[in-house]
């Protein structure tokens, strides 16, 4: 009898075996089809001009931002749309110009078919200031617009002027060829995407919706080339983020009676102690994690680009869910793509060493996975908190999560063309953004927001990105001018 168990087991292990090395084997090899023809793109002019964008101060600042740094920039921001202006006069010749919030842009290249909807293709032209304390560790000046070593160095350049530019400059090569689109192409360039997107790109999506205009589908920042970003995958990936969380801040109250410290009630009955208590409930009840959506997406898509156990782990998520969402949860950058996250953020209570205070206050902020929503956060957290003398109301700004693009569609499929032929040998897959981009405010005209920027980025870069020493290399936006030159082609109806 246990013989014929044993035997039985046996069996089912082999078949078992047979079923994972035989889907590992299914996936499809690394496509290093060759790049096409880019010989025309001019690298050094691409970057000269990277150089003089970088040199308009176009920071945006917080609200209560001192008045003088304020015209500052907005004077640099009517600078830099003078600037593109003289620069790209092809560009400038063959779209119309609509200005929105003071200094975001929006350019129309009108199609000969008018029936098309419309792509969008965004970027912004505002930049975050430099942290106080760290001007000196630039090895060439934040706004000097410096190419040395290879590199445009500067703040803006990867966030995100570099894809700017290069947008431009593909349009202008194509305009300047006489080239017209089939079907129409907008560039909406925003000023305010560091400090939320309020008032340029919202005002663009606004005037758009009103107008009746559907977009066909969108391309923002998010996504990059990254190089040795991701654990075991040694292939470039290019990631397009098809995704993005949404964000929530929730304002926890604590109250008690108050009164003089040396006659206290019980110390977890205090004010403090309840919201001590409260927020240790919160963090003892984390919101679920999944492989599913753009996540599963992407660890499926990465399966031609890593060793072959890691492959046969990817290609079977039927039965290694578990250890892949088991490693992912294990760092704050990949636990962040499959649940809510939760961040205590301000806490606050008490003034004076001998004074119980009435109440005591933290905010919590929770970046919501696109499965989770404003409304189910708000229900849990106060169902974990459990405690009738604590208030949990939401503070103004809630974000949902983006709804998932749809990767079967053009945009989708002309982007991984494209990147295909521009960067050999890169694997392109769908991702969740963490983080939130001004493409949200087109979700309402388009179910077809993508968020890529044809930059390469190693471990290194990524802390140059919003830190010091931000740079893009020379090479990279000659592949740049290129990527873009050959997305605009590609979008042509005979080209597709
Ligand atoms: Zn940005």
């Amino acid at each position: 009898m246990l013989k014929r168990v044993l035997a039985g087991l046996a069996g089912l292990f082999i078949l078992l075996v047979a079923v994972l090395v035989g889907r590992t084997l299914m996936v499809p090899a690394l496509d290093v089809a060759a790049a096409g023809d880019a010989a025309s793109i001019d690298a050094e002019r691409a970057a000269a001009h990277l150089a003089q964008a970088v040199r308009f101060e176009t920071i945006s600042h917080q609200r209560g931002a001192a008045a003088e740094d304020v015209v500052r920039s907005e004077a640099a921001m009517t600078g830099f749309r003078d600037w593109l202006t003289a620069t790209y006069p092809a560009f400038t010749a063959a779209t119309s110009r609509e200005i929105f919030g003071g200094f975001s842009l929006l350019y129309t290249w009108q199609g000969t078919d008018a029936a098309l909807d419309p792509v969008l293709l965004m970027s912004h032209l505002d930049v975050v200031p430099i942290a106080p304390g760290t001007e000196d560790r630039w090895e060439q000046a934040p706004f000097a617009g410096t190419i040395a070593d290879g590199f445009v160095w500067g703040r803006g350049t990867i966030d995100t002027k570099a894809s700017l530019v290069a947008m431009v400059e593909a349009a202008e090569m194509l305009a300047a060829k006489d080239f017209r689109p089939t079907r129409t192409i907008m560039f909406a360039f925003g000023h305010d995407e560091e400090i939320g997107g309020g008032t340029g790109n919202k005002a663009i999506a606004t005037a758009l919706q009103e107008r009746g205009v559907k977009l066909h589908w969108v391309n923002d920042e998010g996504g990059v080339i990254g190089h040795g970003l991701l654990p075991g995958v040694t292939a470039p990936v290019a990631m397009i983020g098809v995704a993005e969380k949404g964000s929530i801040s929730l304002d926890i109250v604590a109250y008690s009676r108050g009164g003089h410290s040396s006659m206290p009630s019980p110390a977890a009955e205090t004010a403090i102690g309840r919201l001590a208590r409260a927020l240790e409930r919160i963090g003892d009840a984390p919101f679920k994690s999944r492989l599913d959506g753009a996540t599963r997406w992407m660890i499926e898509d990465l399966a031609p680009g890593v060793p072959f156990l890691q492959r046969m782990v990817y290609a079977n998520l039927w039965l290694f869910e578990p250890v892949v969402r088991g490693v992912m949860e294990k760092s704050p950058t990949s636990a962040a793509q499959i649940h809510t996250t939760i961040a205590p953020t301000i806490i606050e209570g008490g003034n004076k060493e001998n004074v119980l205070p009435p109440e005591a206050r933290a905010v919590v902020n929770f970046r919501i996975h696109p499965r989770d929503n404003a409304e189910k956060i708000i229900a849990h957290v106060r169902a974990a908190i459990d405690d009738p003398d604590v208030k949990v109301e939401p503070l103004d700004g809630i974000r949902e999560a983006s709804q998932v693009s749809n990767i079967e569609g053009d945009g989708y499929r002309l982007l991984t063309r494209v990147i295909g032929e521009s960067f050999p040998g890169t694997i392109t897959v769908p991702y969740l953004v963490v983080g939130g981009t001004d493409s949200r405010h087109y979700l309402p005209i388009t179910d077809n927001v993508f968020r890529f920027i044809p930059i390469h980025m190693s471990p290194d870069d990524m802390a140059r990105f919003h830190g010091t020493n931000e740079r893009v290399s020379v090479a990279n936006m000659g592949e740049a001018v290129a990527f873009y030159v050959r997305l605009i082609e590609a979008m042509e109806p005979g080209a597709e």
